[in-house]
């Protein structure tokens, strides 16, 4: 099984693997992302601003899934919140997080879906890098093909993923670091970030890219991208 099929497909069934679920495991990442971070993290990529634009995408691709799913599966809606995503800004502490109300990841979906090459997108990017020699075009390539989810490394040291599916009864946190081969699972036991259904990704800015947390700038590139989404995007800021 390849993690385009979980990943990509909407599917519905309950992931056998949820039943068990010792705290914080560790897990090694698929050589190919291996070999992706160490490139997203080395290359000397300009436009590293596509983060904004490939999370925005991967939460209203959830939003989509969870609309999609309960057309025929209502219980999906059972957590009455709104289809939205939210993100917030915190300038002193240079974070930012971004949070859908989508369809989620079970235990199974994180390790198949952020452990693994899943899109064809990234798969695609990685064909183009074995045939480049050159480690100019390789910043090229980002731009080129996306590098989804990872790109979140592009600014980030480290990347923080709490998410719920309607289908698990357990709230999971995933953690990966911008120069680890490994990243954690654990379930989430803090009251205060438990979510209803979806995902908050918590982005910690490397020193240089700090910037992106300033509120304008986020909401200027958020202006832009959200013209091709279909769900309210808010933003806000926590005082200084
Ligand atoms: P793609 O979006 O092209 O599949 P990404 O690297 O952007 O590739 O994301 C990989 C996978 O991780 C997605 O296919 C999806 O299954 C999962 N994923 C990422 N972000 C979210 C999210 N906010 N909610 C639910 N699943 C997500
Ligand atoms: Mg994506």
């Amino acid at each position: 099984r390849n993690g385009l099929s979980v990943c990509n497909r909407f599917e519905s069934t309950a992931a056998a693997s949820d039943a068990c679920n010792p705290p914080a495991e560790k897990y090694e990442y698929q050589a190919e992302v291996s070999r992706l971070m160490d490139l997203i993290v080395n290359s000397l990529y300009s436009n590293k601003e596509v983060f904004l634009r490939e999370l925005i995408s991967n939460a209203s691709d959830a939003l989509d899934k969870l609309r999609f799913l309960s057309v025929t599966e209502a219980d999906l809606l059972k957590d009455a919140v709104d289809l939205d995503i939210r993100i917030h800004t915190d300038q002193d502490n240079g974070m930012i997080t971004i949070t859908d109300t989508g369809i989620g990841m079970t235990r199974q979906e994180l390790v198949d879906c952020l452990g693994t090459i899943a899109q064809s997108g990234t798969a695609k990017f990685l064909t183009a890098l074995k045939e480049s020699k050159d480690a100019g075009t390789d910043s090229n390539l980002i731009g080129q093909f996306g590098v989804g989810f990872y790109s979140s490394f592009l600014v980030s040291d480290r990347v923080v993923v709490s998410t719920k599916s309607p289908k698990s009864d357990k709230q999971y946190v995933w953690e990966g670091e911008s120069n680890s081969s490994s990243y954690t699972i654990r379930e989430e036991t803090d009251p205060e970030n438990l979510i209803p259904r979806g995902t908050r990704l918590t982005l910690y800015l490397k020193r240089d890219d700090k910037g992106f947390a300033h509120p304008e700038r986020i909401q200027r590139l958020v202006k832009n991208y959200s013209q091709f989404v279909s769900f309210p995007i808010y933003t806000w800021q926590e005082k200084g």
